[in-house]
């Protein structure tokens, strides 16, 4: 059998980061190099797995894993490249700035973001795209819900899957966006892609996307019904991409070189 795969969890006090050190721990591929958390943050020297504690900095591994905050994101990617390392990162709500950190790292380390790590909203997205470049005139609508401490609305994954009707119908979404509608002259026009955010309880990850025309109506949804999932998609994508050369990769390229889906 091949050495385990050493990852460095960033955000790992965090709710996905505990069920990746969860994975880590019940998995002989796997062996945690690092837990990080923020800096000052209560878990720090606490145990994280085994005689591991939780540390504020990282240096020696083979991928880091990041689900954290998009304010930490460009400490992190000068510390992958100091360090060498690739990085997957799943963290949302990123802005420009943070994209254009990315995009630097990813000219001396592997880097890949994905808005989510679950094969099945890959698959849904492609779904999604086919339905909107043939239906054309239907009315597109994004429904999203999570649990109630999720930060960040639309989800990254909404924002995904609405990249993917937009790309369906050869547009822009940000052109075509429309977040919440509320007020009296909310009238949907023609084009739009609208998304709505519910929040509430521990839903782990909900989306439903609707193309309604006259007395027709297509749904294509997808649900995590725990984050296990998303850790699980994580550990699998973070091994690949620990082997790739320097670059910028999408959970395209790696369903591309792993899956026959
Ligand atoms: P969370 O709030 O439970 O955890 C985030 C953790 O990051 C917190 O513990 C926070 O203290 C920590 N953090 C903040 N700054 C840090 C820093 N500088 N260094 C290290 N740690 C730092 O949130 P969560 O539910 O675990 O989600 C984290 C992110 O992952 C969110 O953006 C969420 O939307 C996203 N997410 C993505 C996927 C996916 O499939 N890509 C799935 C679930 C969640």
């Amino acid at each position: 059998m091949s050495s385990p795969l050493n990852v460095i969890v960033h955000g790992a006090a965090g709710r996905m980061g505990r069920e990746l050190l969860a994975l880590i721990n019940e998995s002989e591929q796997f062996q945690l190099a690092g837990a990080v958390v923020r800096p000052g943050s209560s878990s720090l020297g606490q145990p994280a797995l085994g005689s591991m504690p939780f540390t504020d900095s990282f240096e020696a591994g083979d991928v880091v894993i990041d689900f954290s905050l998009p304010e930490a994101m460009t400490t992190l990617t000068q510390q992958c490249v100091a360090h060498s390392l690739p990085l997957l990162s799943g963290t949302t709500g990123l802005g420009d700035d943070e994209h254009e950190a990315l995009a630097q790292a990813s000219r001396k380390v592997p880097v890949l973001w994905a808005a989510n790590t679950s094969v099945g909203v890959h698959v849904t997205a492609a779904l999604v795209q086919r339905a909107a470049a043939t239906l054309q005139s239907a009315d597109i609508e994004i429904v999203e819900t999570h649990h109630r401490e999720k930060l960040d609305a639309p989800s990254g994954t909404a924002l995904f899957l609405g990249q993917a009707a937009a790309a369906g119908r050869d547009v822009k979404l940000d052109d075509v966006r429309i977040d919440g509608r509320s007020g009296p002259q909310s009238r949907r026009e023609a084009g739009e892609i609208g998304f709505a955010s519910v929040r509430g309880g521990s839903v782990a990850g909900e989306h439903r996307v609707m193309l309604l025309w006259e007395d027709e109506r297509i749904e294509i949804s997808h649900a995590a019904t725990n984050r296990k999932v998303f850790a699980s998609g994580a550990l699998s994508v973070a091994s690949w991409l620990a082997a790739q050369p320097p670059g910028q990769y999408t959970m395209a390229d790696w369903i591309e070189a792993t899956q026959a889906a």
